[in-house]
């Protein structure tokens, strides 16, 4: 099925933010052609007048770095999260390189920035990440099994390119964190031994929206994921296993 994609032109950009800790958000696109199954931005569909399935149609907001530019002259600096309701760095990103240009437009002010992406292209722009006086690159990584994430987000890259991914920003020196939410079914020890070596930190978030999931945790003999008694066994040895970084869980 082919990606629907749509040129719009927006009034703002530059969002206001109740996430704690984050003052605005950017989201230079709507929707996300990663399609997870547990997205909770679906409710972005309402709010945009948009029929198709999550993950099969993109509204790009070509205007986004200028717009900023615009808001940013007259915005109290505060810290920027990209993206909060889609994935910046998706596919499409190569094409447009608004989150570039978003970027480039941040970094005049230098408002603080707080990258969180699933997708390698992010590597792309390291060369104005590092820049920032405060930046920081999140990586979610929801699992270490393959097979798994194929399920849970079928048009994501995979848990390989995410890992590299880190270790890449790590080594380029860049502070970086991997987001394990939603932790979806996993083996603890492998995924923190593999990833722990290139995060300063670490978020965990559980499955906040098993409604939109049940259906496959049923499918595959997985219910258990969706118990808090066995997802916080998880955590703690999830927690154990990042030699004393900071964790935080949501
Ligand atoms: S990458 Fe993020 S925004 Fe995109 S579909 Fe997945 S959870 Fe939603």
């Amino acid at each position: 099925m082919g990606l629907i994609i749509r040129e719009i032109q927006v009034k703002s950009v530059l969002t206001k933010s109740g996430i704690p800790g984050i003052d605005y958000c950017i989201n230079p696109y709507i929707g996300c052609s990663h399609g997870c199954r547990y997205c909770y931005a679906t409710f972005m569909k309402r709010y945009t007048g948009h029929a198709e399935a999550w993950g099969s149609f993109v509204d790009v907001k070509t205007n986004a770095p200028e717009i900023l530019q615009r808001q940013l002259k007259k915005a109290k600096r505060g810290r920027v999260l990209i993206s909060s309701v889609t994935d910046a760095y998706q596919q499409i990103e190569s094409k447009y390189k608004l989150t570039r240009q978003c970027l480039e437009a941040l970094l005049q002010y230098q408002f603080p920035v707080d990258i969180l992406t699933k997708s390698p292209l992010v590597l792309r722009d390291t060369d104005i990440i590092k820049k920032f006086k405060d930046v920081e690159v999140g990586i979610t990584i929801t699992t270490n099994d393959e097979k798994i994430s194929r399920v849970f987000e079928p048009n994501a890259p995979s848990i390989m390119a995410r890992m590299r991914t880190l270790k890449a920003l790590h080594d380029k020196g860049l502070k970086t964190y991997a987001f394990i939410g939603p932790a979806l079914p996993m083996n603890p020890e492998s995924l923190s031994e593999k990833i722990s070596p290139y995060t300063d930190s670490i978020i965990i978030d559980r499955m906040n929206y098993p409604s939109k999931t049940l259906k496959i945790y049923q499918r595959m003999n997985l219910t258990q994921w969706l118990e808090k008694g066995f997802v916080d066994d998880v955590i703690q040895r999830l927690k154990n296993g990042f030699d004393g970084k900071p964790v935080s869980i949501c």
